[in-house]
């Protein structure tokens, strides 16, 4: 085999931004086919949908599923059962069962199955990981506040059942914070603020503890205008370990540990390449828990309309 073969099943803004300019630098892999019910893509084979490309469409060894997520799940299931290793994007599907059984299925036919989260991929995050590892830590604060509006314009899926709202970007502070986190921790409180005219929330107010009762407290927003944050403040017995700009930057006690562009994708794909060539899976369901934990134990609050 000369590269993987890999079908873009979505063709909207992340595939557009991320997914293909990676696969075209990467000899490793091959961009065979896409799948859009409206966007066509100059020179490479295009289906309307996943079931019309593996029926149809030129051989594929796997599928990156970019498409909104509350799809995601079902088109994984078929991927799987067509003998495609499968890449997910973010979160891996809208609810926890369309995921966690598909570990076996693709376990068991020698598929890969690999439930990205890319902003673990930033480059603060795994040093983050190292340094907390031997600190005590005290407190924790994330504040994750975006403009929907210039970060999902016109994205209608993300406002429905399913969508997450404002946890579309809340989930990856969940991401890291999971990762970075040396013991796991769990919900206590959550107040969630739908917008009138949505089914899904705008804004959230988080807090969780762990086994030696630490606090953790988030704030999602999406009606931050002018500067935007994705920042987590850890306080620990050595002083504030600050990650910013999504995990991009690091400081200890405001001095600036690192500061670097973000390279999230290729390392993504590297990492799918090297589980298939492993026949391994990769599928960590610990943030969209807490996503979930949050839908199930969340105060309902009704806001002013939200329109794009
Ligand atoms: P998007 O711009 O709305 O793109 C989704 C694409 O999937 C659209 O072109 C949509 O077509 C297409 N689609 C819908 N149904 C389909 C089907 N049955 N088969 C194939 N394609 C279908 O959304 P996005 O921002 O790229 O986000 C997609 C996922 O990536 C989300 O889960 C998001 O959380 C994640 N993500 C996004 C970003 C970001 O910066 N945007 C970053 C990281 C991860 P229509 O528009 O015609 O329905």
């Amino acid at each position: 085999m000369t590269g993987l073969r890999l079908a873009v099943i979505g063709l909207g803004k992340i595939a557009r931004d991320q997914h293909l300019p990676t696969i075209a630098a990467l000899p490793a892999v091959k961009l065979a086919a896409v799948a859009d019910p409206h966007v066509t893509l100059a020179g490479v084979p295009a289906f309307a949908s996943l079931e019309e490309l593996l029926r149809n469409g030129p051989p594929v060894d796997a599928v990156a599923l970019c498409t909104p997520p509350q799809m995601r799940g079902t088109q994984a299931a078929i991927a799987l059962a067509a003998g495609k290793h499968v890449l997910l994007e973010k979160p891996p599907a809208a609810t926890i069962s369309a995921i966690g059984p598909l570990v076996g299925v693709a376990g068991a036919a020698g598929l890969t199955l690999f439930a990205t989260w890319h902003a673990r991929f930033a480059p603060a995050v795994e040093p983050a990981r190292t340094w907390l590892a031997s600190r005590e830590i005290r407190a924790v604060r994330v504040i994750w506040k975006e403009d929907v509006r210039v970060w999902h314009p016109g994205q209608a899926w993300i406002w429905e059942a399913g969508g997450f709202g404002v946890f579309d970007p809340g989930i990856n502070a969940l991401s890291i914070l999971t990762r970075v986190l040396p013991r796991p921790f769990f919900l206590t409180d959550a107040e969630l603020s739908f917008p009138d005219n949505r089914a899904a929330p705008i804004a959230a107010r988080l807090a969780f503890s762990d086994a030696g009762g630490l606090a953790i407290e988030a704030d999602f927003d999406f009606r931050q205008t002018g500067e935007q944050t994705w920042a987590i403040e850890v306080d620990t017995d050595h002083g504030r370990l600050t990650l910013s700009a999504g995990g991009a930057r690091l400081s200890h006690d405001g001095q600036l540990l690192i500061d670097e562009k973000k390279v999230a994708y290729p390392l993504i794909y590297r990492r799918f390449v090297d589980l298939i060539a492993r026949s391994e899976s990769d599928v960590d369901l610990a943030p969209l828990a807490h996503v979930a934990d949050a839908f199930m134990l969340g105060r309902r609050v009704v806001v002013e309309p939200f329109e794009d």
